[in-house]
């Protein structure tokens, strides 16, 4: 069965665009690049919201079938500027998913999410929890850059948005650790800031998620690692069942 897509809340629905057509061609080896050094703490929740369309069914779509479906994708204006589209990498049976906002620059280059400094630093951060980055998933809110690293928009959030609940639904991880402003208030449907967002299990769905920052506002705030260590090391300890 298809699954509903989550309501934008606190905006005005107008009438959807039509989407187009997700068609599943022959792969095309796309490689996505690295994550911008943007921290963005806040999403445009006020700006008129479309309506989320029903993407093409994409709830049964296997691994490769998901793959090429974001990689032929439409769906947002996004297409247009996008070098390739930066579907998501690691284990496709991890117990951890991270989740970040949108592929910046170097991501978009490479096809693959969290490169660069800001990723050099996720991957010590997991590494100090005893996790390489082979063993996680990491993705992002969009799978195509936006311009200038702006904040995705609401509509391209809507249109994006099932691929990476048929990301979660196929990886079924233990937990999923939302990076930065723009991944939880996203996933979470709210526009509390991180930092009371933090420490506490949410939920995507019926997955716990855990806010922390995003490893680039780290790199401009090092006072605040301490932080995101407790977060990582609460986050293993939900994944662990350890926690309500
Ligand atoms: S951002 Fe998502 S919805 Fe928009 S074109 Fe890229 S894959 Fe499609």
């Amino acid at each position: 069965m298809e699954k509903p897509l989550p309501t934008v809340s606190r905006a005005r629905a107008v009438e959807p665009e039509p989407l187009p057509a997700v068609s599943v061609p022959p792969v095309a080896d796309e490689e996505p690049p690295l994550p911008t050094d943007d921290f963005m703490p806040s999403v445009e929740i006020d700006e008129v919201v479309p309506q989320a369309a029903p993407v093409t069914d994409v709830s049964r779509l296997d691994w490769r079938e998901l793959r090429m479906a974001v990689a032929s994708c439409t769906a947002c204006e996004l297409h247009k500027t996008r070098t390739q589209t930066v579907f998501g990498v690691g284990d496709p049976d991890a117990e951890w998913m991270i989740i970040g906002e949108a592929p910046g620059a170097d991501e978009d280059r490479q096809g693959e999410p969290f490169v660069g400094r800001a990723g050099q630093l996720l991957n010590n951060m997991l590494k100090a929890i005893g996790l390489a980055r082979e063993q996680v998933f990491i993705a992002n809110i969009l799978k195509c850059r936006p311009p200038d690293n702006r904040n995705p928009r609401p509509e391209e959030v809507a249109r994006c948005e099932a691929f990476l609940q048929r990301q979660v639904a196929l990886v079924k991880p233990k937990i999923i650790l939302a990076v930065g402003g723009v991944a939880a208030h996203n996933l979470l449907k709210v526009d509390t800031p991180v930092s009371r967002l933090r420490g506490r299990v949410h939920h995507y769905d019926d997955t716990p998620l855990v806010v922390t920052y995003h490893p680039a506002y780290l790199l401009r705030k090092p006072s605040e690692k301490a932080k995101s260590w407790a977060d990582l090391q609460f986050a293993a300890a939900v994944a662990k069942g350890e926690q309500p």
